[in-house]
């Protein structure tokens, strides 16, 4: 996938703070899938943390 196909241009990708622990600069969140790994009965679920320059099969592209 080119360099241009990555997470930091997804739609699903979300690079602002929105779980419980910060995020570091080069990540964000993916929300393509609903959050996982609940870590305690009344914990919330995390979103996946992903880096900027990382990619998946699910890539879509932002709108223009
Ligand atoms: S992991 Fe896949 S779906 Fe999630 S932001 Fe990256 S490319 Fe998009």
């Amino acid at each position: 996938m080119s360099n241009e196909h990555n997470c930091a241009t997804c739609a699903f990708f979300e690079d602002h703070k929105a779980n419980t622990t910060a995020v570091p600069d080069d990540a964000g969140l993916c929300r393509f899938n609903p959050p996982v790994t609940q870590p305690e009965a009344n914990a919330r679920g995390l979103w996946p943390v992903v880096k900027s320059d990382d990619w998946c099969g699910h890539f879509e592209a932002e709108a223009a």
